[in-house]
C-alpha cells in the first residue's frame, strides 16, 4: 500500500487574472479537494518564473493564506513549481525559498515562454535543465514532470505522435543515475501509462529505489482526483512507501 501523496496541486487564484477569466481555487479549497479526493499528504504550489502572469506578490499572497490562522497546516505543505534554467538554478531560488518560508520547491520545465518550436530542441532543453539541477541545485527536492511538455508539440501539431521513444536512451539513463545519486524525487505527473518506454521508465525507477512523489498538477479543484489514479497504479506496479517522498519535518 501506498499513502496517497499530492505534493503539486496549483492554488490558481494566486495569478493575474484577464478581466473574463473564471477565477482559480484558493489554497484552502484545493487542499479540501485533495482531501476528498484521499490524500493523506498534501502540498499547495504555484508557478515561480518570469511570467507576467505570476508575479512574486501572487506566491507572497498564497504564503499569507497558507500560514493565516484558519488554515489547517496538519499534513499540508506550502511549495513552489519553479522554472529551472539551462544551468539547472531555480527561479525561486534560497532568497525567495526563505522569503516564502516554504517547505519544498518543485523543479519543472516549461515550453510556453520559450518559444521552442522544434521538438529535439525541447528535449534537449529538458534533459539539460533536468540533469544539472539534479547535480547542482541543492533547491529543489523535486523534479516536475519530467518530458511533460512533450505532448504540447504533438497538439499544436509541430510534430507526429508524441511518446517517451523520441527521448534518446542514454539521457533517460543519465537522470535515472542522478536522481538516484541526488536523492531528489522524480515525480509521476502527466503519465501515459500506455506508452511502453514510460512504463519501462517508471519501472526503473522502482528497481532503483529511487524517491518518487506524486502530482496531480491539478489548477482546479476537480482534478485532484488524478493523484488517486497515478497512485493506485504505481501500487500496481509494486512501488514501494519506503522510497514515497515526504517532507523532512
Ligand atoms: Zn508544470
Ligand atoms: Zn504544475
Amino acid at each position: 500500500m501506498l499513502v496517497q501523496s499530492d505534493y503539486h496541486i496549483h492554488a490558481s487564484f494566486y495569478r493575474i487574472k484577464a478581466p473574463d477569466a473564471v477565477i482559480g481555487p484558493a489554497a484552502a479549497e484545493q487542499l479540501s479537494a485533495a482531501r476528498n479526493a484521499g490524500s493523506c499528504f498534501v502540498g499547495i504550489v504555484e508557478h515561480c518564473n518570469a511570467s507576467p502572469k505570476h508575479p512574486f506578490h501572487c506566491l507572497e499572497e498564497l504564503s499569507e493564506e497558507y500560514y493565516g490562522p484558519d488554515f489547517d497546516r496538519n499534513k499540508a505543505y506550502l511549495g513552489v513549481e519553479a522554472d529551472l534554467a539551462d544551468d539547472g538554478s531555480d527561479y525561486c531560488s534560497p532568497v525567495g525559498r526563505k522569503q516564502l518560508k516554504l517547505h519544498y520547491v518543485i523543479g519543472s520545465v516549461h515550453i510556453l515562454s520559450e518559444k521552442i518550436s522544434e521538438l529535439n530542441a525541447y528535449i534537449d532543453m529538458e534533459y539539460r535543465r533536468i540533469s544539472n539541477a539534479l547535480k547542482y541545485n541543492d533547491n529543489v527536492e523535486i523534479i516536475g514532470h519530467p518530458f511533460g511538455e512533450g505532448f504540447r508539440f504533438e497538439k499544436s501539431g509541430a510534430s507526429p505522435r508524441w511518446s517517451w521513444s523520441l527521448i534518446p536512451e542514454k539521457y533517460l539513463e543519465d537522470i535515472l543515475r542522478l536522481a538516484s545519486e541526488s536523492g531528489k524525487a522524480l515525480e509521476i505527473n502527466r503519465c501515459d501509462f500506455e506508452d511502453p518506454v514510460y512504463l519501462d521508465f517508471l519501472k526503473r525507477i522502482r528497481d532503483g529505489k529511487i524517491v518518487f512523489s506524486v502530482g496531480s498538477d491539478a489548477h482546479r479543484t476537480q482534478n485532484t482526483g488524478n493523484a488517486a489514479i497515478r497512485t493506485r497504479m504505481l501500487e500496481k506496479l509494486g512501488f514501494s512507501e519506503d522510497h514515497h517522498w515526504r517532507v523532512k519535518e
